[in-house]
């Protein structure tokens, strides 16, 4: 019996990737183990997002060299593995498989090679013109499913490693998205999520020529599913129609991740980001302006080479114009192969962090006011979990918020009784910057 373990680093993207390599694999007679100790094959999905994130890899790769010895093989995946490619070799010898996502359609080939002996197996293709859609999914939630619509990047932000590690856009068909979503709805899935680097510049390949709002609406749909969420959005691509194809369903979740990098414009031109302060500010207003409250979430990068403190306060000052309901924040990380790497004034790590921590002590200001306003309402919470120290159900609104409950008549998970996977409507009691507490109402 041939066994793997799979460790996946970085965003949702990899995490379903990881889902598609796991049924790829399993298709092929592999079996997955919970410990690399006791896997034949060991493969690492990889994000190169950050510095960071990449040398986590490469410190997970050494911890387990010493199993070479016992006949285990080593395979690097994901965006690590397509940024570094063939030089993986030399810095981890003991690695056989090196594969970027774009080449996982040829994952059964690649496996075949392995187990012939090939101890430099490679995938690192980017011209590859489909989505790597596959019938094998693995899915680790029973209840919310990742589908892939659109793959790779075709923008040019002068700090981000994707359009490298991931290849040029590539959208799935709107017929095979919608097949995925009713198979899905079949099986008993009630929440799918819209996945790619930048979901709205979605562009349905077949005749019918969806764009994203259109395939939104399709989604909303669907007989079974009683959420959609989408992630993530870029601001130049965002169009009007999507906030109302929101309006018009309350299937489709009230929040949107509009990733927004800085609130200068000066900034915003340097990071390449086609948008300037006011463009953006315009997609909020449209958000605003909704008869649904719909949540703002963001991404924001500090210290970008350039970045002064002028700079710096105008992304706090659209901190509070916004009033985001949740924010990621990270600090300016140089990657290889960036157009940002040669520009001036690179910023000190120490301001970095300091900006960085003034960033964040302003959105938890601001996320403490934003949900102590919600104590008193009631919302419908999606279960997802049951907390044993706290004897709590971890809920989930449309709005993407935690939301803790009791329950007067689930006291706990036992057998049928379970609320995980079931609605319930809360009332809220409780505030604080990242969730929120209540007692159910109700239970659907
Ligand atoms: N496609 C999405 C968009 O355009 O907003 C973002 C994709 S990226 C996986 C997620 C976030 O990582 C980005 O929004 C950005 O804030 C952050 N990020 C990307 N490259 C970075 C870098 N070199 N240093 C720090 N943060 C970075
Ligand atoms: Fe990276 Fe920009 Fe593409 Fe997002 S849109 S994946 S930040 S290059």
């Amino acid at each position: 019996m041939k066994t793997f373990y799979i460790e996946t680093f970085g965003c949702q993207m990899n995490a379903h990737d990881s889902e598609k390599v796991v049924g790829t694999l399993v298709s092929e007679g592999y079996t997955q183990v919970p410990a690399p100790e006791q896997a034949d094959l060991i493969l690492y999905n990889t994000c190169s997002i950050r510095d960071k994130a990449e040398q986590k890899v490469f410190h997970r790769l050494q911890q387990f060299k010493k199993q070479q010895g016992q006949g285990k093989l080593f395979g690097v995946l994901g965006c690590v593995a397509q940024q570094e490619g063939e030089r993986i070799f030399e810095r981890a010898p003991h690695v056989s498989l090196v594969a970027g996502s774009a080449s996982y359609s040829k994952l059964p080939q690649m496996l075949v090679q392995l187990e012939a002996g090939n101890r430099h197996v490679t995938g690192l293709s980017l011209d590859t013109d489909e989505a790597f859609d596959t019938p094998f999914t693995r899915r680790d939630n029973p209840h919310r499913a990742y589908i892939t619509i659109i793959e790779g990047c075709d923008k040019a932000c002068a700090y981000c490693v994707v359009p490298f590690t991931r290849g040029p856009e590539r959208s799935r068909a709107g017929a095979s998205v919608l097949k995925e979503a009713r198979e899905l709805a079949s099986m008993g899935y009630k929440e799918i999520q819209l996945l790619g680097q930048n979901v709205n510049s979605y562009r349905d390949p077949s005749p019918a020529g969806w764009d994203f709002a259109r395939l939104l609406r399709a989604a909303g749909q669907v007989q079974g599913i009683r959420r959609v969420r989408f992630t993530t959005s870029h601001p130049r691509d965002f169009v009007k129609d999507i906030v109302d194809a929101i309006e018009e369903n309350p299937v489709l979740c009230n929040h949107v991740h509009l990733p927004v990098q800085s609130g200068s414009s000066n900034v915003l031109e340097r990071m390449q980001r086609l948008y300037t302060r006011d463009d953006y500010m315009r997609r909020i207003e449209w958000m605003k302006a909704a008869r649904r409250n719909i949540a703002i979430t963001t991404d924001i990068i500090v210290g970008f080479p350039g970045e002064t403190e002028t700079d710096f306060e105008q992304t706090l000052s659209l901190l509070e114009e916004v009033q985001y309901d949740s924010l990621f924040s990270f600090k300016y990380s140089r990657r290889p192969n960036t157009s940002a790497l040669a520009l001036d004034d690179h910023i000190p790590e120490e301001e970095k962090t300091r900006r960085l921590a003034i960033l964040q002590e302003k959105q938890r200001a601001i996320q403490i006011r934003r949900n102590s306003e919600l104590v008193g309402t009631v919302d419908e919470a999606f279960v997802e979990g049951y907390n044993q120290a706290t004897g709590q159900w971890i809920g989930r609104t449309t709005q993407n918020r935690i939301l803790n409950f009791i329950h007067p008549e689930h006291a706990g998970p036992s057998g049928d009784e379970t609320l995980i996977g079931k609605y319930s409507d809360v009332r809220i009691t409780r505030a604080g910057p990242n969730s929120l507490a209540g007692e159910a109402v109700t239970c659907v």
